[in-house]
């Protein structure tokens, strides 16, 4: 039986929780991965098989509203943005959380200002030893309001393995990333370590093992990314491959892949244990599972696809790079973007820039939206951001009664929302 937490009423959804629903109940052991298919006569939506909040982000939240209930009258704040979704922090800041840094690392808050009586929330991205040590002086507890994800702990934990093992790590990862500095931090106390963004870099490490390129030109490339001791004629001989949970499992895989082959050709397939490490067991399952459900679901076909979630967002970049490689898709953070049926304002990651693009809806009705979410974005906003799009292509259904259909057909029998038109 999946944890349940306690997640406030209003990120909650009607529309989406009772797709959701009705399918888990179908498919408890998530084996079908086929979207979900909600008609609204003029636009049929097709919705990811999963996506939206994921363990870690449910329990971030639970603790971060916990921590504001039981601290009425105290200064509380956040290392940083607890998740990379703009209404929850939001909602946390109005409720007066403050943050202490940005999420590139640079302050907002001295610390030196923090007292032994403030509370500090640790996001779930985790936060490196450094600043753990920094709270600890302050005499603040960094485990006592500690949203770390346990699946990013189990990066942690698995680095330090391979540290006392003799093996160095490579961290697929962005290296200004909140998750990939805590990563990179935890993972250096036991192990050297070397932060990859992609195949390219990763291709470097490739050309230093089969020893196409020195030491000091691997530096040029990566050595902002490697501990202060890493020494790549030492530390190269020995490597496992773990990742920022949030990047494309697919990548993760083929660089560890590129990596082993490397190591195969230099040292011999037969001696391949003693010079890389299986770490398959590091992809978080939320992240893999979205990404999976995101490729089946463009597999099935549509005419645009919405990806929804926070612009700063590293899983919900990745599933829009999934979904537009095929078919034209727009990234919004909410319904307020999508101005009408002509505009809609979107992020475009790569050029990390919001444009507004015109002519944006096919002209043809019914039209097959694909639809998805970031593992940060609430549920709620998928629903606004599906009965903008079906009010704008002017559906017949009235969308409360839509929802009040689907909340009664619910509560009476889930079997009975699969005849309504669902799954
Ligand atoms: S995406 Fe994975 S690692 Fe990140 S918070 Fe969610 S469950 Fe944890």
């Amino acid at each position: 039986m999946p944890r349940k937490f306690n997640v406030p009423p209003f990120y909650r959804s009607q529309l989406i929780a009772t797709v959701k629903q009705a399918r888990g109940v179908l498919d408890p052991r998530k084996k079908d991965f086929s979207p979900s298919l909600l008609d609204f006569e003029t636009v049929k939506f097709k919705i990811a098989r999963h996506f939206g909040f994921c363990f870690g982000v449910e329990n971030a939240i639970e603790i971060a509203y916990r921590a504001i209930e039981e601290n009425q009258g105290k200064r509380i704040f956040l290392l940083s943005e607890m998740i990379h979704n703009p209404q929850v922090n939001t909602d946390l800041q109005e409720r007066g959380v403050k943050f202490l840094m940005r999420t590139d690392g640079s302050t907002i808050v001295p610390f030196d200002s923090l007292t032994k009586e403030d509370i500090v929330i640790v996001p779930a991205f985790g936060t490196t030893v450094e600043i753990q040590d920094a709270l600890d002086k302050k005499g603040i507890d960094p485990y006592f309001y500690d949203t770390t994800c346990p699946f990013v702990e189990k990066v942690w934990k698995r680095s330090g393995e391979l540290g006392k093992k003799g093996y160095s790590v490579i961290v697929h990862g962005k290296r200004t990333h909140e998750e990939t500095r805590a990563t990179f931090s935890h993972s250096k106390e036991t192990s050297p370590t070397i932060i990859v963004l992609d195949k390219a870099e990763a291709e470097i490490i490739c050309q230093f093992i089969r020893g196409e390129i020195s030491a000091a030109q691997l530096g040029e490339h990566l050595g902002q990314g490697m501990s202060a001791e890493f020494d790549p004629e030492k530390h190269l001989q020995k490597v496992g491959v773990v990742n920022q949970t949030t990047m494309l499992a697919t990548e993760t895989r083929e660089i560890a892949d590129m990596i082993r082959k490397a190591m195969v050709e230099v040292h011999g397939e037969s001696n391949i244990s003693k010079h890389f490490a299986d770490t398959r067991d590091t992809l978080c399952y939320a992240t893999s599972e979205n990404q999976r459900a995101t490729m089946n679901l463009i597999e099935s076909g549509a005419d645009i696809a919405i990806v929804v979630g926070g612009y700063n967002s590293s899983n919900t970049s990745h599933l829009f790079e999934l979904c537009e490689e095929t078919i034209p898709t727009y990234y919004v953070k909410n319904e307020l973007e999508i101005e009408s049926v002509k505009t809609i304002r979107h992020f475009l990651p790569a050029k990390k820039q919001v444009v507004e693009s015109g002519n944006w809806l096919p002209d043809k009705r019914p039209i097959t939206v694909a639809l998805t979410s970031g593992a940060s974005c609430p549920d709620r906003t998928v629903d606004l951001v599906m009965l903008r799009v079906a009010t704008l292509l002017g559906s017949s259904l009235d969308p409360e009664k839509v929802l009040k259909d689907f909340s009664k057909k619910l509560s009476e029998s889930p079997a009975a929302i699969l005849e309504a038109g669902l799954g």
